[in-house]
């Protein structure tokens, strides 16, 4: 499936979605099809989400893309991900972040986290991705402050805990809106302790983030 991939990625790159070789060459490394539900593997390169059980999916290539694209990503960064899925989307921020990084991973869905678990233990992500079973909108205190946090679930607003958990010049990416697909992702940058910079970067449609600051 490597030409797939590879041809996938290119196509992102031709239409200005990947920008860096950083994302472009975590996004060759990572096999999309190891983080997908056997039913939807001839799908992986496809560019759109897929199902992934409990009414839950796998977001579509280009939005992780331009999630990791937008996040401004360095290695050794220590990274927090609301949302994990099957574990796809962290894998390919671990590769870019490298071993010196660390990525944690959270989802309130067991069943789902314990599949991300072992799908990350397969392709080798395990040494940098912790996942954790919980509500992400509480964010981890236990591993504050990250440089980078994302969301992969629609918010009805941006959870204070999670602006609170961002180290000083640190990004969060998360979508805000309504609970049908239909959110803004925004962009915050947190300027000093209780000073930040908010911008929109488009219209998205994820599943909705639910929990003590979510829905
Ligand atoms: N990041 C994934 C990927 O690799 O493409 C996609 C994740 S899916 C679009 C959104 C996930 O957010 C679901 O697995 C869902 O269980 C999870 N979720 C929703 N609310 C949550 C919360 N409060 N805390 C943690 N996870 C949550």
């Amino acid at each position: 499936m490597y030409l797939q991939r590879e041809k996938l990625v290119d196509s992102l790159k031709n239409y200005g979605v990947i920008k860096s070789d950083l994302v472009e060459k975590a996004m060759k490394a990572v096999p999309r099809e190891e983080f997908l539900p056997e039913e939807v593997k001839s799908q992986a390169y496809f560019d759109h989400p897929l199902p992934i059980g409990e009414g839950q999916t796998i977001s579509a290539p280009h939005m992780v893309a331009i999630i990791a694209e937008k996040l401004d990503l360095q290695k050794g960064m220590k990274i927090l991900e609301i949302g994990t899925g099957f574990g796809y989307n962290a894998a390919v921020i671990a590769e870019i972040v490298g071993e010196d990084g660390h990525v944690f991973s959270i989802d309130r869905i067991d069943s789902l986290a314990e599949i991300a678990i072992d799908n990350l233990k397969r392709t080798g992500y395990d040494k940098n991705v912790t996942v954790i079973i919980g509500d992400g909108t509480l964010g981890l205190p236990s591993e504050t402050p990250f440089a980078r946090i994302y969301v992969t679930a629609g918010a009805p607003k941006i959870p204070e805990t999670l602006k609170e958990q961002l180290e000083i010049e640190g990004k969060l990416i998360i979508p805000v809106g309504t609970t049908n697909y239909n959110q803004e992702l925004i962009m915050i940058e947190k300027i000093d302790e209780d000073q930040f910079k908010s911008k929109s970067l488009g219209g998205v449609a994820f599943v909705p983030l639910i929990g003590e600051h979510g829905w």
